[in-house]
């Protein structure tokens, strides 16, 4: 929405990881060989001990025509340079409004962005008393609202859809897409959606330098201590770790693994790598549970899933102003330690 300019949320990583000895290497990698022990890149090889695999998603448009926000008619705030021009789309639909479709794609495995970015843009047009004017539909993979790729969360469900009525956000669920047109997006099924402003979660791959490792949709598999099956000595964290859906869903939906979740995954990892060297078996075991603060416009709401996928032990979701604060102040409290290298194991 503007609230943030990419400077506030950029890091220089090489000077922060220099102090502890770590050497940062900004390049593309084009091929792993396992047998080898070596990463291929661009411009040089790198041989390890151990890898680490955290490449994150590969945001695969090219499997819905007319889905990107470089070839095709799409926004999408999954990188920094998306989410300038996201911005960018954003105020030309102040100055010409029209109606807003925003959601997920089929395979899509990254919900809780797009269900803050309809509160947002909600707030901000009502702020602006031009709400009248744009009409707002959430178009979804998922086969309910508030399903968010995990089976739901305590009464997500329920929730989502008492907000959405509240805020008139028409839904569009268990939806998948064919194509879209520079103004109307084309349904599997028939049916299509005008829209003016049209930002999707495009589907999710494994990145192509490490897929072969993966699955076929290229995530690599891990066992309970993070380690490739095949290769001990490889881990894999993130969006790039495969994660069976709790159930299979009609239009096909992905786990998300957050950030949250991605830096315990890093920290257990880190952990378990420190232990083989000392020749000890690994002490950090998968325990995928989730704490979530969703922007809500003027509120916010707190998610909390344990373990992340059902039948769950705590599930909890309640919506409250101090969630706000909770938030702001969270993002100044990781970008401070962030920025001075500090962590501690899990
Ligand atoms: C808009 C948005 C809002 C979010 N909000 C939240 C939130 O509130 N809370 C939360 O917990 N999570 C949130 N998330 C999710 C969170 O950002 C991700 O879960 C997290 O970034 C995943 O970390 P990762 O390291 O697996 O992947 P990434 O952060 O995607 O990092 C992968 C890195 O690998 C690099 N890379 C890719 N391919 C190659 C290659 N071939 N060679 C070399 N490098 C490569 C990429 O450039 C990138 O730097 C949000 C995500 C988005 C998009």
């Amino acid at each position: 929405m503007g609230s943030r300019r990419p400077t506030d949320i950029t890091l220089g990583v090489a000077d922060i990881l220099r102090p502890r000895g770590i050497t940062f290497i900004h390049d593309t990698v084009n091929e792993v060989q396992p047998d080898a022990l070596k990463v291929c890149t661009e411009t040089s090889e790198y041989e390890y001990d151990y890898l680490v695999i955290s490449t994150g998603p590969h945001l695969s448009c090219e499997e819905i025509p007319g889905l990107s926000p470089e070839q095709g008619f799409t926004h999408c705030t999954f990188t920094m340079e998306y989410a300038v021009k996201s911005k960018e789309a954003w105020n030309r639909l102040l100055e010409e409004p029209g109606p807003i479709v925003l959601g997920s794609t089929q395979m899509a495995s990254c919900f809780g962005p797009y269900y803050e970015l309809a509160f947002e843009m909600d707030h901000e047009l009502r702020k602006r008393k031009m709400r009248h004017k744009v009409p707002i539909t959430y178009l979804t993979s998922e086969p309910y609202v508030g399903h968010m790729g995990v089976g739901g969360l305590g009464k997500s469900k329920r929730f989502m859809e008492d907000e959405f009525a509240e805020l008139d956000i028409k839904t569009v669920t268990n939806q998948s897409i064919d194509e879209i047109t520079p103004d109307e997006i084309r349904l599997a099924g028939g049916g299509t959606l005008p829209f003016k402003l049209a930002m999707l979660a495009p589907p999710f791959k494994g990145v192509a330098g490490v897929a072969p490792l993966g699955n076929p949709r290229g995530f690599i598999p891990a066992d309970n201590h993070y380690r490739h099956p095949d290769h001990a000595n490889i881990y894999t964290i993130g969006v790039a770790m495969a994660l069976a859906p709790p159930e299979p869903t009609p239009v096909p939906t992905g786990v998300p693994k957050t950030g949250f979740m991605t830096v315990r995954m890093a920290k257990a990892a880190a952990a378990n790598i420190a232990a083989d060297v000392q020749n000890i078996p690994p002490t950090y075991e998968k325990e995928l549970s989730v704490v979530c603060l969703m922007d809500m416009g003027r509120t916010a709401a707190l998610m909390v899933a344990d373990p992340v996928l059902p039948p769950r032990q705590k599930s909890y979701l309640k919506k409250a102003l101090w969630a706000k604060w909770a938030k702001i102040q969270f993002e100044k409290y990781f970008l401070w330690k962030m920025r001075h290298g500090y962590s501690r194991l899990p």
